[in-house]
């Protein structure tokens, strides 16, 4: 942690540009880009990404995690509604980026402490903190094969962030093992 978004986006074979960069180097209806953060095109069987860079740096990643989502969830051919759609690939991005058994695990005490790790915006944070703090309650961890999954993947990073929580480390061999996961399952 935190995610290389990149990387992993590079190694599924999808590619990854900026407004900025497409507005300069691109031949595109630039109108698109006014209420949207991202948009996924899919050409083909090629996927490209595209986010608003003029954000923080935690708005772009959870961006260009729900855009992944987009790809990973398969909502390419448009089989379920728009608003569905939407809010799972927003789940996909928290999930990605601040797995919840990891967050659980590793003691965490506060949204500061899950922006840091997770290189997030203090909102996406505060959501998943309060989220956290409701499954703690409840005790609800564990109920699902992907949680277990998750677990087992990140159980030496856990180890380690347990014995010095300053220190970070990029893991990103995990993420590219949770996206086949999750492409799977979609295929279940
Ligand atoms: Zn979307």
């Amino acid at each position: 942690m935190p995610i290389n978004l990149e990387k992993l986006i590079q190694n599924n074979g999808w590619f990854l540009a900026s407004f900025s960069e497409v507005r300069k180097y691109g031949n595109f209806d630039y109108s698109v880009f006014k209420d949207n953060l991202g948009i996924t095109i899919f050409i083909k069987d090629k996927c490209l990404i595209l986010f608003d860079d003029n954000v923080s740096e935690g708005t772009k990643r959870f961006t260009i995690a729900h855009e992944m989502g987009h790809i990973v969830l398969n909502h390419k051919d448009n089989t379920i509604n728009q608003r569905t759609r939407e809010t799972q690939a927003s789940m996909f991005a928290a999930r990605l980026l601040m797995p919840m058994c990891v967050l659980n695990e590793c003691k965490v005490k506060s949204v500061k402490e899950i922006q840091n790790m997770c290189a997030v915006s203090f909102t996406a944070a505060s959501y998943r903190y309060d989220r956290l703090e409701m499954l703690r309650n409840r005790n609800r961890f564990y109920v699902d094969d992907m949680e277990n999954f998750i677990y087992k993947l990140y159980k030496p990073f856990i180890k380690k962030y347990k014995k010095d929580h300053h220190k970070f480390y990029l893991l990103e061999d995990y993420y590219k093992k949770i996206i086949n996961k999750y492409s799977s399952l979609k295929n279940s």
